[in-house]
């Protein structure tokens, strides 16, 4: 009888020899994959724009028991920016056009996926919530406390709050609970961890791991 094993994406019998899943269709054998292969460089994870992630270990925290969650990533290259010297609908029509966009589906366990999500719809709302509410509260601060001048001074005041609030919840709060993307090009999509060795233990490059 010939040898058969697990295969580890979608647990049917396969021939221990076999290089790809006749079931799932996964790389049992990376290094047989052809086109671009998932990659490290430094802190940064390249992943290949058309092939699936295993699910099973959390690329947040490598906890075992992650199942795959569809996330969108954009990157805007810098270039796009240079659109501003056309004003803000320059900008706005830049961006459009030079923005690279990718759907993948991340392996993650249920607190870190949870985190994900949560640290997106946090930045969100802070920052549509924080354009009326900052300036607004700092209006009315500002009269309260000089009737004459207070009002136009809090809400200058307000929106400088909520911009630098903008940053700081970028850095403290969606840095340190998703993957943030750093670039997109033909074959790659490079994306940031806030904790790179435990990400590569749980993604390590393609070929390292059989
Ligand atoms: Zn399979
Ligand atoms: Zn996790």
């Amino acid at each position: 009888m010939r040898k058969e094993i697990d295969c580890e994406f979608c647990g049917e019998r396969v021939l221990a020899k076999a290089k790809k899943c006749p079931h799932c269709r996964s790389w049992l054998d990376a290094s047989a994959k052809p086109g671009p292969k998932r990659k490290w460089s430094g802190d940064v994870l390249a992943i290949p724009r058309d092939t699936a992630l295993p699910p099973g270990e959390c690329c947040m925290c490598a906890d075992s028991g992650a199942s795959l969650k569809k996330k969108n990533f954009v990157f805007v290259p810098q270039v796009a920016y240079v659109g501003i010297l056309a004003g803000p609908i320059g900008l706005a029509v830049a961006t459009t056009i030079l923005q690279q966009k990718q759907t993948l589906h991340m392996p993650l366990c249920q607190g870190c996926g949870r985190k994900w999500t949560g640290a997106q719809v946090f930045f969100i709302s802070f920052i549509l919530i924080g354009m009326i509410a900052f300036p607004v509260i700092g209006a009315m601060l500002g009269s309260a406390m000089s009737p004459r001048k207070g009002a136009l001074f809090g809400v200058f005041l307000g929106i400088a709050l909520w911009i630098v609030g903008i940053f700081a919840v970028k850095y403290l709060v969606v840095n340190n609970n998703q993957g943030i993307v750093q670039s997109i090009d033909d074959d790659f999509v490079r994306l940031k961890f806030p904790n790179p060795k435990v990400t590569r233990a749980a993604l390590p490059n393609e070929g390292d791991q059989f």
